[in-house]
């Protein structure tokens, strides 16, 4: 799952497939071209879930005590799923 993060407003949230989704400063945003591509702008900086770790974190959410940790990673400057489109 790919999810952008402003650097400007701290703003994180999950790309959507066709539909532009803007941070609340508005200077980052993004979406997804297909189920695996993505085009985003300069600004946004582009975050990943491990989708299995994700899932298994939910399934598994303690009722009390630490989280159930998962796996999420920032994605590389330079990543083929990724298309960096100009303001
Ligand atoms: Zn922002």
């Amino acid at each position: 799952m790919k999810l952008i993060f402003c650097p400007h407003c701290q703003d994180v949230f999950k790309l959507q497939i066709n539909e532009m989704r803007y941070c609340k400063c508005g200077k980052s945003y993004g979406q997804y071209t297909d189920n695996i591509n993505a085009e985003i702008n300069k600004e946004a900086i582009p975050i990943g879930f491990s989708n299995s770790t994700f899932i298994y974190a939910l399934l598994n959410r303690p009722e009390t005590g630490l989280g159930k940790e998962f796996c999420a990673f920032v994605i590389p400057n330079h990543c083929e799923s990724i298309k960096i489109i100009e303001d």
